[in-house]
């Protein structure tokens, strides 16, 4: 693969999804709906596989619908999620032929309802619902505490009056969505928020007199990332929701009540493997440094925030001879990826501990927390990082110091074991395009617009705009701090004052790094990393004070 396709380089196999789908399936109780969520990976062969296996489409982009329709997504069963759906994406799904929506609050609600009415249609919404904490869970909760996500249950319950509100028509309000809980630790967690999410549908259906025929349970299934590991299994879990699905919502079974799940990693994680090359190796101090050719840039955006999680590669017995051309025997070259056999040299060395850092001009560029059991490595040595099918090359910081993607190969049997037979090579690209200046703000002035699905992606939301700025009365900053804010989270409301959330916002990983690059830029300072902690972007006014720290030093 590395010889032919030239490193690094991603490979999936559509045989472990095949394989993540049927295991889910007969874990889930019988005719409940499996979503992919989009998110985990949107690669439009992996998004067609699952499709073909029965999967509906969960999508929170323009980007991913596109995606999912060139998959062959019958638009009718997509599933439209997300917390801050703009009028003007909602326009583009509808007029695409999405018809069932995730709304996350009354004001959500209500915008995809009058879009709907605007449009001529009349679509199906969930609520998502952030209910009561599980006892006992463990994994990345979403919701339960205070939560950007969904509306509390105890809310809820309270508002039956609006929820029938003649601003309602063009939506029908058709039942709950909750999404407690990601990776679960385990399947006694699963168990637990999924019945106790039950629960509070059946509790909220009585309290608002509604009668539900879509229950959204979720998911949090787990999957191992970036380190060796098998899929967890749910032997128990099918027996587990029916029964209490049997208690509270009878209709179930026939159908009266469509059961829905979500998943993304769990069925595209173990596909994907991302393969790479030493290209130094070097001691500094007490540690050992192994630079590769892929970094953040391709796995692992999320280490750009600190957030680092533990990553294990291994040792491919291939020629540690670097390569500078990718030669294009297909044939015969792919029982060399396979890992190191015990016993050949390169395992025969005692493992040293190790730091994987990548190529990129930042130390935020460490692949993994801490350093790693590995043999001597070599300039030339090709590594295998497993589990990264989810999360890996569309969650990174692709856009980062501007390095080439790494190339996505995609596989499939028949063919042995050692050489599938190639569905696709390619490579993602960043293309910057010109943006048109409009008139009016279309979230507020809704003008009816041609039905295309449009172009516009979450990158364009990123490019630079000349947004008049009303300034801080007496704010404490410097005048141009609010625009290049501003050009970078388009969503920071009118006023902005010190306590103005940054993350509240839009501000994630990728719009941080930019935000630094920007301000760097701006006040001609270098923010150092060790100035950066999570409390320094919480809002406007603590980023401030970094900028401020460094200007005056
Ligand atoms: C992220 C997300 C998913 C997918 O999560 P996984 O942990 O990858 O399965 C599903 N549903 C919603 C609402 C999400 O935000």
């Amino acid at each position: 693969m590395l010889a032919t396709y030239g490193s690094p380089l991603y490979v999936y196999d559509l045989r472990r999804v095949r394989a993540a789908l049927a295991d889910l399936r007969s874990s889930l109780p019988q005719g409940a709906h499996v979503l992919y969520s989009l998110k985990a990976n949107p690669h439009v062969d992996l998004v067609r596989e699952l499709l073909a296996g029965g999967c509906r489409a969960e999508l929170s982009s323009t980007g991913e619908l596109r995606t999912a329709l060139a998959a062959g997504a019958d638009p009718a069963t997509c599933f439209y999620t997300g917390p801050g759906k703009t009028a003007e994406e909602l326009r583009t799904a509808i007029a695409a032929g999405v018809r069932t929506f995730s709304t996350e609050s009354l004001v959500d609600l209500r915008r995809v309802a009058r879009v709907a009415r605007e449009s001529g249609q009349e679509v199906d919404c969930v609520l998502r619902v952030n209910g009561a904490e599980a006892p006992g869970s463990a994994g990345m909760r979403m919701t339960g505490d205070a939560s950007q996500f969904g509306t509390d249950a105890v809310v809820l319950a309270e508002r039956g009056e609006e929820l029938r509100d003649a601003d309602l028509k063009g939506a029908r309000l058709v039942g709950f969505h909750f999404f407690p809980l990601t990776n679960a630790a385990d399947e006694a967690s699963l168990v637990a928020e999924m019945t106790a999410s039950i629960r509070t549908a059946a509790a909220l259906a009585e309290q608002l007199a509604l009668d539900i025929t879509v229950l959204d349970l979720g998911g949090g299934f787990g999957a191992p990332f970036a380190q060796t590991g098998d899929r967890p299994r749910y032997p128990g879990l099918r027996k587990a929701l029916a029964a209490e699905l049997d208690r509270h919502f009878p209709r179930w079974a026939d159908g009266g009540v469509e059961v829905l799940f979500e998943s993304g990693r769990h069925l595209v994680g173990d596909s994907g493997t991302l393969l790479c090359t030493v290209s130094d190796v070097k001691d500094s101090r007490d540690t050992r440094f192994a630079v590769l050719d892929t970094g953040i840039n391709h796995l692992g955006g999320l280490s750009g925030i600190g957030r680092l999680l533990p990553l294990s590669a291994v040792p491919l017995a291939v020629p540690t001879e670097p390569t500078d051309e990718a030669t294009h025997d297909a044939q015969g070259d792919a029982p060399d990826d396979a890992p190191v056999e015990l016993g050949t040299d390169a395992a025969a060395t005692p493992p040293a501990r190790t730091r994987l850092v990548g190529p990129l001009c930042t130390p935020a560029d460490t692949l993994g927390r801490g350093a790693v059991d590995l043999p001597d490595l070599a300039v030339g040595q090709r590594l295998a990082i497993p589990n990264v099918g989810a999360y890996g090359a569309t969650a990174s910081l692709l856009g980062f110091l501007s390095r080439p993607a790494a190339a996505e190969v995609v596989v499939d049997g028949p063919g042995s074991a050692e050489s599938p037979r190639v569905v696709s090579a390619t490579r993602l690209t960043l293309v910057r395009e010109p943006v048109p200046a409009r008139t009016t703000d279309p979230t507020e002035h809704p003008e009816p617009r041609e039905n295309h699905v449009s172009e516009e992606s979450a990158m364009q939301e990123r490019t630079m705009t000349a947004v008049p700025v009303r300034d801080a009365e007496g704010g404490p900053w410097n005048a141009d701090y609010v625009t290049v804010l501003r050009s970078v989270l388009p969503r920071l409301g009118e006023d902005v004052g010190p306590d103005t959330s940054l993350r509240a916002a839009g501000l994630d990983s990728l719009a941080l790094v930019e935000l630094l690059v920007r301000l760097e830029e701006a006040y001609a300072v270098a923010i150092p990393d060790d100035d950066l902690g999570p409390e320094s972007f919480a809002t406007a006014g603590s980023l401030w004070s970094v900028v401020e720290s460094v200007r005056t030093a």
